[in-house]
């Protein structure tokens, strides 16, 4: 017989009734079910002095789980361990898993174990596990058959793959709308897009006590020079970010959509008629994506703009050669790095 040894410990052998090293053993089986032929490995005892394999009452509800999973693997089925890796992902227990969907309350620890879920139930748990959207709202649907600890901790676990997904998304949408310019060295600084650069470079600006009031268009401003210098002083800008001229001086491709990443400090402040996006960032910071050599064109950026109010960097801005040389609205060329005031 074809076996694997994985264990072997001095105990009471229930088959020849003696004290003696009983091993472990992996052999492979094949068994029907459902009219499907599934191979496994199922785990055995072996006694050396009866030369006979035996299972325990664990070992035997174990195989019958190893079986039934590899018949789920051939059927396309989410295995137990898979089940059980949803549930965990969202930190909810199995019973209050099936309040959400509606399941009676032992469904989905059967699932976890011996009983085969059908097809139906199978595609609700793998959607489960892509949509912490419907998650949320199966869970503000039950909230009221749930304890509250319950619901908040569900919830949290929740938004947070809800945030992160939508984060993902949001990554690649400003990624495709950049594809356009990854050619055009003087549209990109000679650098291809980083929006883990782009993030912590935001991060850094936010963190510094020698930037004040740092609101959306100082932020903007403040990148493009970051960028601009890092051209200027090593050939390659530090984010890959591409700049429009607007009225306001220069401004990223998607700015909307870089401060809403995940991780950007931006805080939305009610300014009445309108909304200002603020950018703080207190506490020790690490910023990991950046440079020693980023981080000092960062701090020549910020000693030499970061306490102008907004309205000094839009006029300082507006002596740029590269602004004053760009038709309104057009990409703002790197190739005026060489005139830049800083
Ligand atoms: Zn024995």
């Amino acid at each position: 017989m074809d076996m694997k040894i994985i264990k072997s410990e001095k105990r009471m052998c229930t088959c020849c009734m003696e004290e003696h090293e009983v091993k472990t053993v992996l052999v492979k089986e094949k068994a029907t079910f459902k009219n499907i032929k599934v191979d496994y490995e199922a785990s055995y005892l072996y006694c050396d002095i009866a030369e006979e394999v035996y299972m325990d009452e664990k070992q035997m509800q174990e195989n019958d789980i190893r079986l039934k999973d590899a018949y789920r693997e051939k059927e396309g089925l989410l295995t137990s361990k898979q089940i059980r890796d949803i549930r965990v992902k969202y930190n909810i227990s199995q019973s209050d898993l099936c309040v959400l969907l509606g399941w009676g309350a032992k469904t989905i620890t059967r699932y976890e174990s011996h009983q085969v879920q059908d097809k139906a139930h199978d595609t609700i748990l793998k959607k489960i596990d892509q949509d912490p959207e419907w998650f949320l709202s199966l869970l503000n649907d039950a909230k009221s058959n749930l304890s509250i600890e319950s619901y908040q901790k569900y919830l949290q676990a929740a938004t947070s793959l809800y945030e992160e997904d939508r984060d993902i998304y949001l990554r690649k949408a400003i990624e495709a709308s950049y594809a356009k310019f990854q050619e055009n060295k003087m549209f990109n600084g000679n650098q291809s897009l980083s929006l883990d650069k782009v993030v912590d470079v935001i991060r850094y600006f936010a963190a510094s006590l020698n930037v004040t009031k740092l609101y959306k268009v100082k932020l903007m401003k403040l990148m493009w020079y970051a960028d601009v210098l890092s051209y200027k002083m090593r050939g390659f800008a530090i984010t890959g970010l591409v700049y429009q001229a607007l009225p306001m001086g220069a401004v990223p491709i998607g700015h909307n959509s870089i401060i809403d990443l995940k991780d950007v400090p931006c805080e939305e402040v009610d300014m009445g008629e309108t909304y200002a996006y603020h950018f703080a960032l207190t506490g020790k910071q690490s910023f990991l994506s950046l440079s020693d050599e980023d981080k000092k064109i960062l701090d020549i950026v910020i000693e030499k703009l970061g306490k102008m109010s907004k309205n000094d960097i839009i006029n300082f801005m507006h002596r740029e050669r590269a602004y004053i040389e760009t038709t309104p609205r057009d990409i703002i060329e790197f190739k005026y790095a060489e005139n830049l005031q800083i």
